[in-house]
């Protein structure tokens, strides 16, 4: 009587579910581009497609150069501020 509950408890061991619920996927990740599946290890994360490849260098370069302006427009905007700071302890 007791068995069979005893039983159950030790058939639902916690944190062994390596998949979700009955797909058999594997692990694997999506093109960042058009989103079809790709390799995991697959870096950068696009697909073979030239279109992917070259958008997502469009996008990186486009992504490097906001970086680069938000670099400039922090270090003015800082300067005002610790500018005129180093300037009177300097004077
Ligand atoms: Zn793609």
């Amino acid at each position: 009587m007791v068995d069979a509950k005893a039983a159950k408890a030790r058939a639902k061991p916690a944190g062994n579910a390596p998949m979700r619920s009955g797909s058999s996927i594997p692990p694997h990740a999506h093109c960042r581009i058009c989103n079809c599946p790709v390799d995991v290890k697959a870096d950068p994360r696009v697909c073979k497609d030239t279109a992917c490849i070259e958008e997502l260098d469009r996008r990186e370069a486009s992504e490097r150069r906001m970086r680069t302006w938000m670099l400039i427009f922090f270090g003015l905007f800082a300067f005002t501020f610790i500018g005129p700071v180093l300037l009177r302890a300097a004077g």
